[in-house]
């Protein structure tokens, strides 16, 4: 197969902005998630390139045109996945090569390395799969090591244009192997950096505000806020012509962030609640125990996520009957009768029954109104009592998550605010 040649670094400035294209009619219709452009934009950040736009496109020539002309106006490198295979709906070539202005043309390797590939698994070769040797004339073969469709790189009104398969695996071997060398040289060892700070216990706008300034656009590094059940991300993005100062600016940034937010701040990158309450604990050679109604084992579940919880974790009671809370967990008939079993008592003797009965250093319990049924003017959907269990004290406290939360929300939120709270008893109790 014919190699391609390098990006033409002289003629073309550094690529900074990349438009993604995503070609399938399975895509638009919401079939199939389009991972590739997600996965594409990270790896592009991670040379340095922003993925501006990202556009999907059906199996049909006139959009996939539109797509192509609209992208390489705006972008300084496209990407492309997709409909590259052999089927008369696949219709990415053929887009190009009108877009390009050039006839396709037969790549003599390309024919070859199809050819091989059926021959290697022993099985004729449909014609059919010649079209996938086809190239816009001026253009080049991207070879694919897995698989028969080749990539195909393509200049489109003066702006390099990669192309690969739709099928994830090939895409990415292809990119990595082929795609991101050329680019990395093209870049001239730009690189972007990105960190992610995890924060709970405060809202996303609260946090936007404290930290503003650095939200401001066009500010190296960038900083920016997501926001999901309740936990919220500031991802921090810094560019500089090499990693030691990119790093730098990253430290700077969570220095000024973490002096801002405080306790706030939980973690980073990898790190999440469950794992930062395991290492603290681990720190203390203490062990945890659980006692769940509403969240039916979630926040056992988040905290056996992580690997080697088994040292600090001994288990959990899922109590979700009254008389599952009074057999297992040892609460008092008469607390769920008077109370409810929606209750700060309750919620105190789950967790000291548990943390008596499992023989941990620590408990927690959670017992709410996740909804959307089951909710009273006295006690609305959304409030969840948590209780917590320490070797010297056992206490509750009230959430009120919000009666127009999801049921899926409000379980999440308990589990988090649990552990949020073990977290930070163990963090200020530790130091
Ligand atoms: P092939 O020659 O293997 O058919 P292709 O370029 O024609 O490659 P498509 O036919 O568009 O690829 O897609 C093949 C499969 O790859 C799809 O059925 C889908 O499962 C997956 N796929 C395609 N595009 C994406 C995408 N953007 N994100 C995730 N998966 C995708």
């Amino acid at each position: 197969m014919r190699t391609m040649n390098p990006v033409p670094t002289t003629s073309n400035p550094p690529p900074r902005h990349a438009v993604v294209i995503a070609i399938g009619t399975e895509l638009t219709l919401g079939q199939t998630v389009d991972t590739n452009s997600a996965r594409l934009a990270q790896w592009l950040a991670g040379l340095g390139i922003r993925a501006a736009w990202h556009v999907t496109v059906p199996d049909e020539l006139a959009p996939i045109r539109a797509a192509l002309a609209e992208a390489a106006r705006r972008a300084d490198v496209i990407l492309v996945t997709g409909g590259l295979g052999p089927t008369d709906d696949d219709l990415t070539r053929q887009a190009l090569a009108d877009e390009a202005g050039a006839p396709l043309e037969s790549d003599p390797e390309s024919v070859a390395h199809i050819r091989a590939f059926f021959a290697a698994l022993k099985r004729p070769m449909p014609e059919r799969n010649l079209v996938q040797a086809l190239i816009p004339r001026g253009g080049r073969a991207i070879s694919n090591p897995v698989g028969t469709a080749p990539g195909l790189y393509v200049e489109l009104h003066g702006t390099p244009c990669y192309v690969l398969p739709g099928v994830p695996a090939e895409m990415e071997r292809m990119f990595q192997q082929e795609v991101a060398p050329r680019l990395r040289a093209a870049v001239g060892g730009r690189v972007l950096l990105q960190r992610r700070l995890h924060c709970f216990g405060l809202g996303e706008s609260v946090i936007g505000e404290r930290i503003a300034d650095l939200m401001q656009r066009g500010r190296n590094p960038e900083v920016g806020t997501t926001a999901e059940l309740g936990i919220i991300g500031v991802r921090i993005n810094a560019t500089a012509d090499a990693a030691p100062q990119a790093a730098a600016l990253l430290d700077e940034a969570e220095r000024t962030i973490r002096a801002r937010l405080g306790d706030v701040v939980f973690g980073r990158d990898k790190q999440t609640l469950s794992s930062v309450v395991g290492q603290l604990l681990t720190a203390r050679g203490a062990t945890l125990s659980t006692a769940e109604s509403c969240t039916g084992g979630l926040l056992g579940k988040l905290l056996t996520d992580v690997p080697g919880s088994s040292t600090y974790y001994l288990g959990g009671l899922i109590t979700y009957a009254n008389a599952v809370k009074s057999g297992l967990a040892g609460v008092p008939a008469a607390d769920i009768e008077r109370h409810g079993a929606v209750s700060e008592p309750v919620a105190v003797a789950l967790a000291a029954g548990c943390h008596q009965r499992l023989g941990s250093d620590f408990a927690l319990s959670i017992t709410g109104i996740a909804g959307p049924a089951g909710g009273s003017t006295e006690k609305p959907v959304g409030l969840v009592y948590v209780g917590l269990a320490t070797p010297t004290d056992v206490s509750a406290r009230a959430l009120q998550l919000g009666a127009w939360s999801s049921r899926r929300m409000i379980r999440a939120r308990a589990a988090y605010a649990a552990l949020d709270w073990l977290r930070l008893h163990l963090a200020r109790v530790g130091r």
